[in-house]
């Protein structure tokens, strides 16, 4: 199975349960950045650029465990700026783990070899490290030498360590699918439980030149396709199909709600028009019909999965054939 039972039992429940009570906008994953510090300074890093000024700025932990009552969202992705650097990950880690929540921890891998030392392991803990190509590839878009071998020594011990290991790996304008190929059947043999693809995006604090536009996108995740066929990609069918241009999707910008030090950033992961102070508000205060592909000019070229995998959620259950595709995906 793709995902683990009990991340599948849950979410099923939680997708039923907004059903009967006919709410119709719901999270899915809260992204969590209890601080935007980071060890590096990657190419297409829009955060450490957005929050330039806040960097230093972190969550009391109180804070974050706030944020996750008020989010009813099943998934809880922490991640940064570099969260092994948040001065109190090693409680925040299992006391969301305690809530009965399913975390993904997202990390650059610099830090998690020694960070194994002071963890425990949870069924409901996935380690997610980013990965961009193979060493030379990936040291240059960090922007550190070592960088790859440090992330591999941390996903080698937590494999060792019995914990689920994900990686995830941006597409960029030059990124070479051959060298994905290559880079996903060593992560294999090292037991890596899944890849997540992402294409990137020109963000707004960012605006650099090797961010993929719409058409390119298309171009580039027809061979992301065909790599799937090989290897355990989590990226879902229909997504797939949404990047490689055969299948429309609207964004649906509330599934993946962002909490950071300055508040609920909205009106989604990528572009920021406002921060709240509840979860409630940012809800309730964003007006999400002027948001989406058509609507603003920013989301012009997004095609990205904070946005629109919580599209195919609730594309899924109106066709039978697309839930077919999801079970015998999620099956394999
Ligand atoms: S590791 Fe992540 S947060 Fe840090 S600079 Fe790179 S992309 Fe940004
Ligand atoms: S299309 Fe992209 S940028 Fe626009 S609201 Fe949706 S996720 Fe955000």
């Amino acid at each position: 199975m793709r995902f683990p039972l009990k991340l599948n039992i849950d979410l099923t429940r939680y997708l039923v349960s907004n059903k009967l009570r006919k709410v119709e906008k719901f999270p899915l994953v809260l992204m969590l950045e209890p601080t935007h510090l980071c060890n590096l300074a990657c190419s297409g890093c829009g955060r450490i650029r957005e929050y330039a000024d806040t960097l230093a700025d972190e969550m009391s932990l109180e804070e974050c465990l706030g944020s996750v009552d008020e989010c009813p969202a099943p998934v809880v992705t922490i991640t940064g700026g570099e969260p092994f650097l948040y001065s109190r990950i090693h409680e925040l880690i299992p006391a969301v783990l305690a809530k009965g929540k399913h975390v993904y921890l997202c990390t650059n891998g610099l830090l998690l070899e020694d960070a194994l030392d002071r963890m425990r392991n949870h069924p409901n803990l996935t380690l997610n490290v980013h990965m961009d190509g193979m060493e030379a590839t990936h040291d240059r878009v960090l922007e550190q030498k070592g960088a790859f071998a440090a992330a591999v020594s941390g996903i080698r011990k937590a494999k060792r360590l019995g914990y689920r290991v994900w990686t995830n790996t941006t597409i960029f304008k030059e990124t070479d699918l051959e060298e994905i190929d290559e880079l996903f059947t060593i992560l294999k043999g090292f037991g890596v439980d899944g890849f997540l693809v992402a294409p990137g995006f020109g963000y707004e604090a960012v605006g650099e030149k090797l961010f993929l536009e719409r058409r390119e996108i298309e171009r580039k995740f027809r061979e992301v396709f065909e790599l799937s066929k090989r290897h355990r990609i989590l990226s879902t069918p229909m997504y797939l199909r949404f990047l490689m241009g055969e299948k429309q999707l609207d964004c649906t910008p509330w599934g993946n709600p962002t909490r950071n030090p300055r508040g609920w950033k909205a009106p989604c992961y990528l572009i920021t028009d406002a921060h709240y102070p509840t979860f409630r508000e940012m809800m309730e205060k964003t007006d999400w019909s002027r948001y989406g592909v058509g609507r603003d000019e920013r989301c012009s070229q997004c095609m990205m999965h904070c946005g629109f995998e919580p599209s195919v959620v609730s594309e899924v259950g109106k066709s039978w054939k697309d839930m077919w595709e999801m079970i015998v995906w999620n099956l394999s």
